[in-house]
């Protein structure tokens, strides 16, 4: 009987999008076993690859199998891969048109994505030259070493030759974490008599063996008895060589959150519109039907109260559960939130972990030790086991939409793993997205609302518009209305805090010449670059180019050059001015880069070290601080103006949100919008606060204009470094989606992207809108394998469904 491994291989084409059968070898029988990652031999040149085993065949003897390659090791103990995360891997394959070796390693952390070592080997004699300057007389050297070398072309032909040859290895990257522990390996009667043959000036022996004469029992971790019990290293080691102690190495977890203490909370009483909404989602869990929920309610409703009540249900049960939330609103103030409730239960997964601690949550997940995960995104692949429920907190950001292969939407896939679990989906939104809203709306979904705030004396804020037009005629010059200002002051006098928010990030978008209007533009993309004052330098925000700050006019050498536009940077300078004694944090791209960063401000803001935070996006979501009475947004409009037919919906999610952060507390909260376009339905509507009137207003124009969630769409682009090349591709596509298309579909395009050039590539895109298309995917399948010829002319083609972006 021989046994055969399925095996996808790490190649990311199409080509070798399918399973490869290789040999098990006698000596791994026992250990390869399907999810789990192999090394194997590929192509004409056996490089070793890494290969993700998703089948095994038994086979009798007497098949013809010798042409088939023996796999060369295993790269885990254990399948790291379930299967239905095998299962869900095939399906995303399919429906995000992308690889299934993509795939299968976007389920894990990334330190498990294997690296490639190339060495180059000594077969036979080889020139003395060659072995003294490239080999410097060693059998095998790292090509990373060696690929400057001048002898590339000998060597090319020593290889030729058969003299020297290359070798590859694989590498994994996740390793386990150990610390050393000793416990003792004598009684105390053989200690006492180990003291008494001791020298008298041996004062560290003495001192660990009346150590271990006390303490007979139990693992000590060396650490602890070097640094609490003053222990010497040397005595220690000498201590385990006599045979005295147990060495082991015990592998331990980085939890970054092993230094905090969490203070266990209880569940509240439920108000009456929460009680209604658990129940519901209860039933569902006892009776395992995968409903998808829908819970619509205002900020600060208690929807989090909702969330945690319902896992604990789960929880009680034995089953697991996943919460997503959207990484900007992964705050300490959330993750606390849980930890609080569920303890050592909950697993947290998010951007800010390193990647050690990343990998030690997921092991966390996978030996059961974990029964709550939360996190962001990629947490839906959590490696969980007996799901009964599965949450995604604020289900409109777009950031649960992945924007590179594969380019898989969270919602969906926390759907199907619903479906396949049998448990129920839970959505929560104050501003949910159309999509779903109108899925709620015709019962695919079943909605639940909740429309009060809950904590008792809560109320919702007082919204008031001011209309920059006006301000600027009458002479207020600057960022700051005169409302606003006296706003600031009044909460200043009163110490109470305030939380701005603007749209934008950096000192201020570009500086142009006032002489000759020349704005400075990056050499690679078709943008212009930002002022950075923090680093004195000129950014783009593309591909990170970066340079100097002219001083004079690269075109007509005036020295009147200027800033134009705001920044969080900028801003933060003009209120200081306005405002010397006001205490200032800025929030955004450039303050919160360093890990715990964005920790550290939030914590600062909470101990009320400072009066106003000022910041970006990032400060609009989940944040929940009782001494906010005012709010204001500087510039409501950035959103507003992008060319985007979700401009509305995201300007108006944006500002129901970062309004909710008003009057938490039982104090009245305050929020002030400046804006240009006061009579715009987006800002209106969300002044009140209400959705339900945003999503009918919004629904029509998406019905008149062919939008979804009445049209499904696709985005595809072609890139290249030469602008015709990626056009003509751009048609070749069109001309071939319009023989596979109904006259129905609609074909926006080829265009150049809003933003043509970057990185020294040229966009196009085509975007189609449909309703219902069977030869659709069927289409999209064959542009996606005839790209695969054309990534040698250096042609890249995209394909995604349901894009979050369009500019
Ligand atoms: P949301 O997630 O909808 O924004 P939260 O769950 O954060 O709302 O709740 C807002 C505030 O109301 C929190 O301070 C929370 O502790 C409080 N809260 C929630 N539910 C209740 C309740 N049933 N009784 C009293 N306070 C509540
Ligand atoms: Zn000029
Ligand atoms: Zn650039």
């Amino acid at each position: 009987m021989k046994r055969i491994a399925h095996v996808i291989v790490d190649v990311p084409t199409m080509q070798t999008d399918q399973p490869f059968s290789y040999l098990i070898p006698d000596h791994l029988a026992s250990l390869v076993d399907v999810g789990i990652r192999v090394e194997v031999p590929f192509g004409n040149g056996n490089r070793h690859i890494q290969g993700f085993v998703v089948a095994i065949e038994e086979h009798q003897d007497g098949v013809d199998d010798n042409q088939l390659k023996p796999l060369i090791d295993v790269l885990d103990l254990a399948p790291v891969l379930n299967d239905e995360l095998l299962l869900l891997a095939q399906d995303m394959a399919k429906t995000t048109y992308s690889f299934k070796i993509t795939c299968l390693q976007t389920m894990l952390p990334s330190v498990m994505r294997s690296t490639y070592n190339k060495y180059l080997v000594v077969k036979e004699a080889i020139p003395e030259i060659i072995d003294e300057e490239v080999f410097l007389g060693l059998a095998r050297r790292d090509w990373e070493e060696i690929k400057n070398s001048p002898y590339l072309a000998e060597l090319h032909k020593l290889r030729q030759n058969g003299q020297i040859d290359i070798q590859y290895e694989v590498t994994t990257k996740n390793k386990i974490k150990t610390m050393s522990v000793v416990s003792s390996n004598k009684s105390p009667s053989e200690f006492i008599e180990i003291k008494q043959n001791l020298r008298k000036n041996a004062h560290q022996k003495h001192r660990l063996v009346d150590f271990f004469i006390e303490h007979t029992v139990g693992e000590f971790t060396i650490k602890e008895l070097v640094d609490i019990h003053d222990l010497s290293r040397q005595v220690i080691r000498e201590a385990v060589d006599l045979g005295w102690l147990i060495q082991r190495e015990e592998e331990v977890y980085r939890d970054p959150y092993k230094h905090k203490s969490f203070k266990p909370d209880q569940a509240l009483i439920l108000n009456d519109e929460q009680q209604s909404a658990l129940d519901k989602v209860s039933a569902s869990m006892d009776e395992r039907v995968s409903d998808v929920f829908l819970l619509e309610g205002i900020t600060g409703s208690g929807k989090t109260e909702v969330y945690l009540q319902a896992i604990a249900k789960a929880v009680e049960k034995g089953e697991t559960a996943i919460m997503l939330v959207p990484e900007i609103s992964l705050t300490p103030q959330t993750v606390e939130r849980f930890k609080r409730r569920f303890g050592d239960k909950v697993a947290v997964l998010h951007s800010g972990l390193s990647q050690g601690e990343k990998y030690d949550e997921w092991r966390k997940i996978e030996r059961k030790e974990a029964q709550v995960v939360v996190g962001a995104r990629s947490a839906v692949f959590a490696p969980l086991e007996n799901i009964g429920l599965i949450i995604i907190d604020e289900e409109h950001e777009t950031s649960y939409k992945q924007d590179e292969s594969p380019r898989y939407h969270a919602r969906d896939l926390a759907i199907w793993r619903g479906d396949y679990h049998k448990c129920p989906v839970l959505l929560g939104s104050a501003t949910p997205s159309l999509e779903s809203r109108a899925r709620a709306q015709k019962d695919v979904y079943k909605l639940l609302k909740l429309t009060k705030r809950a904590s008792e004396n809560a109320i919702l804020p007082t919204v008031e518009v001011v209309d920059m037009r006006q301000e600027m005629m009458e002479g207020t010059g600057g960022s700051f209305s005169r409302t606003l200002m006296s706003g600031i002051e009044n909460r200043l006098e009163k110490k109470e805090q305030i939380v701005l928010l603007l749209n934008r990030r950096g000192y201020s978008s570009f500086i142009m010449c006032r002489d000759c209007g020349y704005v400075l533009p990056c050499p690679n993309c078709d943008i212009s670059l930002t002022l950075h004052m923090d680093t004195k330098t000129m950014k783009c925000h593309y591909c990170g180019h970066e340079e100097a700050i002219p001083n004079k006019c690269p075109v007509c050498d005036s020295r009147k050059i200027r800033y134009y536009g705001t920044g969080t940077q900028k801003v933060e300078e003009e209120l200081q001015d306005l405002l010397p004694q006001a205490r200032i944090l800025r929030m955004d791209v450039d303050t919160t880069r360093k890990k715990g960063s964005h920790e550290r401000l939030l914590e600062k803001f909470g101990t009320h070290d400072a009066d106003i935070l000022l910041g970006t996006q990032m400060i609009a979501k989940g944040l929940d601080f009782p001494n906010v009475t005012l709010v204001g947004v500087l510039n409501a409009d950035t959103a507003l103006n992008l060319p985007d037919f979700r401009a509305s919906e995201r300007t108006f999610q944006l500002l129901t949100q970062v309004s909710g952060r008003a009057g938490r507390g039982d104090k009245q909260g305050e929020v002030v919008i400046q804006t240009f376009n006061p009579k715009n339905y987006a800002i209106v509507l969300a002044t009140s606060q209400d959705y339900d009137k945003f999503y009918q207003h919004e629904m029509q124009l998406r019905h008149r204009g062919n939008y979804p969630p009445y049209y499904f769409t696709v985005q595809l682009v072609v890139s290249h470094e030469e602008e015709v090349v990626a056009a003509k591709k751009m048609y070749e596509i069109v001309v071939l989606l319009k023989d596979y298309l109904s006259n129905k579909a609609i074909i926006l395009g080829p265009t150049p992207k809003s933003v043509a050039r970057v990185n020294k590539r040229y966009y196009y895109q085509t975007v189609l809108k449909y309703r219902f298309e069977p030869r659709l995917e069927e289409a999209l399948q064959k542009i996606l394998q005839d790209s695969q010829v054309d990534i040698r002319k250096g042609l890249r083609v995209s394909i995604d469904t349901e894009p979050q972006h369009f500019i």
